[in-house]
Parts: structure tokens; sequence; C-alpha cells
């Protein structure tokens, strides 16, 4: 067993001293997955890095005793902790990139991992480093097995680090975010090897993920983390059955799928705390919608629950001596506002679209050779109706997005066609299958991809998109105002100051900012807030469409549930559309009306999204699916 007892973990910062973990107790067994979950800045990374004592530089253990064999750790000698260190207790970062050697072929660094930590070495060492490779689902793996770092993908770089550590055959593996960069069926490939490692050698897995569909499929034990603290712990059936405390409600109400389409997600108000600031009572009570009056002068324990099994313990005062809950909801509220009135008309009919990336160029620079990205698609948009494009990394997906919103012009040969029909006029409803005239300014709906000049920047102006990482997407440079500004004064030159000015108020307004943000830098943001932004950029020009190009996967799920909220809201009251991007079949499920299935550049498979991912008709659709890790809905839902 490896057990944590009354973990400290303190951060000196800029803002004072950091309780990152505030008291913590877990008993990991061998065979035995114990998840740990939680929002951002709960204290699931700093958990893992203390227990491999690597925190950062600003940061300590300031008490508790992490127990292995009756040894405690935290009193060892570094040198002998670099022993435990990848024999006993391997560790998976989060992040591939900069956990490899980059000057160091990976075959190398798994064989290195190998002679290290058992008794092979030479030909049997590297033949064995072959064999992991292939276990992680590495292609090629005789080949790719003296590649470097950087010839491969994010995800085949988790893959290397995945192999490197279990090469390693150590008893416990601490993983952090493992598959998060991963398909979902590498995802379920990954998931599969550690379960049969766990029967095979006993292997103890600490999982700290934010994927609650992961965290059902694997864990036996899942403590839920808040603030520092965990705040509930149970067998993983009873967690989901029956769970407790009032964050692991709210958190699971917050998942997309489709039982909750056509109502808003339990959006958590709010945010985590920081942890430099001291707390007189639960440190969940200004978002908790059980809150009572004595809950923000008394700290509640950890504690049994009356009512469930051993080992299902909760911090919250509910179950201690109930009184007078407070009438304030947490749950943040909706505002609904008038409903859109257009009726479904096509909006944008696209027409085997292929997408070309130059490879190579001859003497006189023009392209010799080509990868084809998207091999012939077509799919259709309605007004106010939302087309989920689904599919594994690399499929093409984002690929026809950014083809779509004009992104790729300079960088991509596009052929095919993709129509964009006027708004006051439409073609003939999509329902009937049948693309009518449409009379734009010239009569007839325009193709997006021959368009030049006024006529280009006008359709520009009608199609917007929301990338996946709000991080990156918006200039550090630019004030929020000025981000903001930068497409107005493009597209709609027509806005003076004042009434550009009126505008960004009307548009933080609507996606939930305060008018102040638009003072500030994006740094000053958390990346919910990030996200909100970018949408309010894409909204200033008063598109029809916004192509969303895996919005929330970089986010919290209840952070999710807000950005998910407000689309569907700003889709009721503006007959907004959406093309979909995403690899997460719960949000495609809560926000699609038809999907298409995206498999190596060619739609395999589209429709109504019910019958697409109810009665899925192809293979590769099936397997899709079957690969998808999901919550079993039961009484918390
Ligand atoms: Fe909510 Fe009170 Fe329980 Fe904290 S102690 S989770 S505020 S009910």
């Amino acid at each position: 067993m490896l057990k944590i007892e009354d973990l400290k973990v303190h951060l000196d910062a800029e803002a004072g001293l950091v309780r990152a973990i505030d008291g913590m107790r877990l008993t990991l067994a061998r065979g035995q997955t114990f998840a740990l979950v939680g929002e951002s800045g709960c204290g699931k990374s700093m958990t893992a890095l203390a227990l491999m004592r690597l925190l950062p530089d600003n940061g300590r253990i300031a008490g508790g005793r992490l127990d292995l064999d009756g040894q405690d750790l935290f009193d060892l000698s570094e040198a002998r902790m670099r022993d435990v260190r990848g024999g006993r207790i391997g560790m998976i970062f989060q992040e591939p990139g900069t956990s490899l050697n980059p000057v160091m072929k990976v075959g190398d660094q798994i064989v290195e991992a190998i002679e290290a930590h058992t008794p092979l070495r030479g030909a049997q060492a590297r033949a064995k480093a072959i064999d992991w490779l292939r276990r992680v689902g590495i292609p090629e793996p005789e080949r790719r097995i003296d590649e470097y770092p950087f010839r491969l993908s994010g995800g085949q770089k988790q893959r290397i680090m995945i192999a490197m550590t279990l090469a390693a055959e150590p008893d416990y593996l601490i993983a952090d975010e493992p598959t998060t960069a991963l398909d979902v069926t590498i995802q379920a490939q990954i998931l599969d090897l550690l379960k049969d490692l766990q029967r095979e050698r006993g292997l103890g897995l600490l999982l700290i993920t934010h994927d609650l569909g992961v965290v059902s499929g694997m864990a036996h034990q899942v403590a839920l983390m808040y603030a520092g603290q965990i705040v509930e712990v149970a067998p993983a059936a009873d967690f989901f059955e029956a769970p407790k405390h009032p964050y692991a409600r709210l958190l699971l109400r917050a998942l997309p799928d489709a039982n909750r389409r056509g109502e808003p997600l339990a959006a958590i108000a709010g945010t985590v705390p920081p942890l430099w600031q001291t707390f007189d009572g639960c440190r969940f009570a200004p978002r908790c919608d059980r809150a009572m009056v004595h809950c923000g002068m008394t700290p509640p324990a950890l504690a049994g629950v009356p009512d469930r099994p051993v080992g299902h313990e909760v911090r919250c005062l509910l179950y201690t001596d109930v009184r007078e809950p407070l009438s304030r909801p947490a749950v943040q509220p909706q505002v609904a506002s008038e409903p859109h009135r257009d009726t479904r008309r096509l909006l944008l009919d696209v027409k085997d679209l292929k997408v070309r990336y130059p490879l190579s160029r001859g003497l006189f620079g023009g392209a010799t050779r080509y990868f084809d990205a998207v091999g012939g698609v077509s799919y259709r948009i309605e007004s106010g109706r939302t087309l989920a494009l689904v599919g594994e990394s690399g499929c093409g997906k984002t690929t026809s997005g950014k083809a779509i919103v004009q992104l790729l012009r300079r960088q991509a040969v596009i052929e095919g066609e993709a129509l964009l029909y006027p708004a006051s006029v439409a073609g003939s409803t999509a329902s009937t299958g049948a693309a009518g005239e449409g009379t734009g300014p010239d009569g007839v709906p325009q193709d997006l991809f021959r368009l030049e000049g006024e006529a280009l920047r006008a359709a520009r102006r009608q199609i917007q998109i929301i990338f996946q990482d709000p991080f990156a997407s918006l200039n550090p440079r630019l004030r929020v105002q000025e981000v903001l500004e930068e497409g107005l004064l493009a597209l709609r030159p027509e806005l003076d100051a004042p009434a550009r000015i009126a505008l960004l108020h009307d548009l933080v307004d609507q996606v939930g900012l305060r008018r102040d943000a638009l003072g500030r830098f994006p740094h000053e943001f958390s990346g919910g807030q990030r996200q909100r932004i970018a949408i309010a950029r894409a909204l200033a020009v008063e598109p029809r469409l916004i192509v969303c190009d895996e919005p929330t996967s970089a986010l919290d799920v209840s952070v999710q549930a807000q950005i998910l909220n407000l689309l569907r809201e700003l889709q009721r009251s503006r007959g907004l559309s959406f093309l979909f991007i995403t690899h997460n079949i719960g949000v495609v499920e809560y926000v699609a009306d038809e999907v298409a299935v995206m498999q190596a550049g060619r739609i395999v498979e589209a429709g109504d999204c019910d019958a697409v991912l109810g009665r899925p008709q192809q293979a590769y659709t099936r397997t899709l699916l079957a690969a998808v890790p999901r919550v079993e809905r039961r009484s918390a839902a």
C-alpha cells in the first residue's frame, strides 16, 4: 500500500503563503485505481508532484507522511528517492513535450528505463522497448523506435512517455491526465493496457483526471478535491450512484449528454477560491446550492455518511446537524431572452470540399506533391441549427472548418463549393434536402471559395470561428476592448466610436463578463472567461454561422457547462448556426441537431444526431462510440 497521511504542501507566492494541499489522506492499494478528480486549481497535480517529491522551487512539504512499505518517503535522501522514482513509483506527466529528451531517440529513452529498472540488457531491452511501443499503439514500432521526439505528434509523444514509464515496471503509477491529449480510440487502448497491467502485475494506479467518464470506467475509489482538500471519497460505484457533497452533485449535473438537451446544464457559479486566503468555514460555501447559515463559520471535517458504505466520507455540514439552508441558488440563473423567430433555412451548402497542402515545391515554386487533408466532403447547415463534425485527430474536421472561414487560402489548395445563402431570402428549407435559389446581391447564393475583395470581406463577417485554446487565440498585448474592436474596425467600418463602445458593452453583457473587463488584458482572466472573450469577439461582427473548434475541450466540466449554456442561449436568441467540431460525444449529444462522422478526410456517416449516435450504421462510427468513456447515469443525474 502507498499511504498518504495528513499531507500539507505550501507554496511561496507573491500574494502570500499558498496552502496548495491542506491535510490530505488516501491509501492506494496494489491492483487498484484511485481517481483524484476536481476542477483546475484544486490541488490534484500538486498532490502528484508532492508524492514524487518533485515540487516546484517555491514549494515544500509542510507536513504529513508518505508511507511505502513502512518507510516514510519524505524522510528519504534524494539519492534513495531517485531509486523509488521510476522503479517503485512511476509518473506520467500531463505535458509529454517537456518530459522527453529532445536530443535522444525515443527507443534509447525507453531502453534506458528498461536497463535501469529490469534485468534486461542490449538486444533484449531493445526488443522489449519495441514491444512496449506496440502495446501503447505506436504504428510500425520497429521503425519508430529510432525516431527523435520532434518527429512525433503530441499524442504519439504521450504514448512514448507512457511506454517509457511502464517499461520500468513500477509497482505504482501516478498518471496525471494521461490520456487527455489522445483520441478516444487510442485512449481506450491505453486504459485497457493499464487494466491489463493491474491484473498481470498488481499495478496500483493513482489516476488524476477531469474526465469523469474515464473515472467511471477505471476507478475502484474516487476522491473529489476542492480548494486543496478532499471533500468526498468513496468506492467509485457509490460515488456515481449516490454522490453526497453538493459539489459532486453539481459536477455530475454539469456533464452534457442527450438526456439534458434543451435544458441548461448545471453551471456552478464562481471559481475555486485562491488558496492564500484563510477560511473560516466551508471552502465551497460561496458556490454551494445547499449552503446553510453556519456553513460560513464552521469548517466541515471529512467524515462518514450514515446511510452509505464504509469508506464513503464527505466534508459537508449537511450530514452532521442539518439546519436552515440559505435561500440562495448557486447554479447560475439562466436569463432567457426572446427566442429568435427565424424559420429554418438553408444557410451553408458545402459540396465536395477538398483541401490539399503542398508537401514539396519544384524549381519554379509550384507544388509537386500534396497531402490530402480533406478528400471531398459535403454537408449542409441550416439557420439556427448545429451540425457537429466528429472524428479522431487528423481526420480533417478542423481543416474543413478553417476552409469555410477562409483561413487556408494562402496555405492550401481548396476545391469544391461552399454556397452561402443570403439571410433575407433563403434557399429551400434543408429539411426537404433540396437547395433552391437564393436571392443574394446578384440573385444567387455566393460561393465562398470564389469571392474576392469587398464581397469576400462581407462574407467573412457572416462566418466566424472560436478556437480550442482560449490562451493562444487572444493577442496577449491587446486589452479586451482592442481585441473586440479589431474585427469591428475591419468588418464593420460604418460604426463610429460611440456606437462601437455601446456595442462592446452589449457584447460583454451578453457573454456574462463585467464591463470593466474591457480595460484588462487576456492573462488576467481564467480559461472560461477567455473563451467568453473569444465568443464576444466572434459575435461582434454579427455572424450567422460560428465554427466552434473544440471550444470546451480545454475547460473544466463546470466551465464547459457555462460555455455550452451560453452558446445554446445565443442560438436561441439570435438564431445562430454552429459548425461544432469536437471529439466529445457527450457535447455532441447535447448541442447537435445533425452529425457528420469524419475518417481520413471523408465523411463516413451523417444524419440526424439521435439516429447517427443511437443507431450507427458504419463500423467506424460504432468503434468511435464504443471507445467513448461514459459516466453511467444513476440517481445523481
Ligand atoms: Fe454546502 Fe454547507 Fe456542505 Fe459546504 S458545508 S458543501 S456550504 S452545505
